[in-house]
């Protein structure tokens, strides 16, 4: 039986000012699949999470989450409320609340800060933060403001706050930019374990750490707005082009 699609993008292209960021782009992607997206600065990588987040509309082309839902006719928060998360580059955490109150505030269900953090929380609630907890593994540290956390620790926290909303579709965004090569292998094993669960779609430069997640999965090379070359990441690696466009440019300009 054929695993059923979360999300299929057909034929998108998007412009700005008449510079083609995505051209013709195809992209599927299966239930619970954890996908990697490579390619060199410039290559259209944040573009195509911003159409699939609805914070850019695409100029043609169909992006439909699970069975066709259009995502091109709804906008980012009902997008974002349908199940699909995004993770910026950069942590945005409250950094004057601790890291508890930052998952509590991310919980699903009303939101606002005032709202959250004077309605009563539940053993549930409670419950569902010590499981977040332990996931990211900030267990140790759930007191601390969230100001006071490593870098890495608050893309960790910032992972938590986006699991705590319960989507469907994970969009990650160089999670390992900054880290420290421990910090990195963490992130992989977190995000590794969230596949099945979730869908996941993760964007990285570092081939280290593209190698700890994407071994024997299936990575998408992006290059100028399209595709160059999709599948198992042994493949991938070993592609003459794949490698002309990351030896030729994709490395000096990180
Ligand atoms: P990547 O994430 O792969 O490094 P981006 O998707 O950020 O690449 O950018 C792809 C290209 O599209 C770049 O040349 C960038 O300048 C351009 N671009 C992205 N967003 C916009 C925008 N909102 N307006 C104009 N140009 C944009
Ligand atoms: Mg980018």
């Amino acid at each position: 039986m054929k695993p059923e699609l979360i999300l299929t993008v057909e034929d998108v292209n998007k412009n700005f000012d008449g510079f083609k960021a995505i051209t013709n782009l195809n992209f599927y992607l299966e239930q619970g699949e954890l996908r990697v997206i490579i390619g060199p600065n410039g290559a259209g990588k944040s573009t195509f999470f911003d159409l699939l987040t609805g914070r850019t509309k695409p100029d043609t082309g169909k992006i439909e989450f699970g069975r066709r839902i259009d995502l091109t006719a709804m906008n980012e928060y009902e997008i974002n409320r349908l199940g699909v998360g995004r993770k910026f580059q950069t942590p945005s955490v409250y950094v004057d609340h601790t890291v508890y109150e930052n998952l509590l505030l991310s919980l699903k269900g009303p939101r606002g800060v005032f709202s959250t953090l004077f309605r009563r929380t539940t053993a549930a609630h409670r419950q569902r933060i010590d499981a977040l907890l332990e996931l990211i593994r900030l267990g140790p540290k759930r007191d601390w403001r969230a100001g006071q956390l490593a870098h890495g620790e608050k893309q960790w926290l910032e992972i938590g706050m986006l699991l705590a909303q319960e989507p469907q579709v994970l969009l990650v965004d160089e999670p390992a930019a900054g880290m420290t090569d421990e910090e990195t292998h963490r992130t992989g094993e977190l995000l590794i374990s969230l596949a099945g669960q979730h869908s996941l779609i993760v964007i990285e430069h570092d081939m280290t750490f593209v190698k700890q997640i994407a071994e024997g999965r299936k990575v998408t090379v992006l290059h100028q707005g399209s595709i160059l070359c999709e599948g198992r990441f042994e493949e991938v690696q070993a592609n003459p082009e794949v490698r002309e466009v990351y030896l030729g440019r994709g490395h000096k300009d990180r």
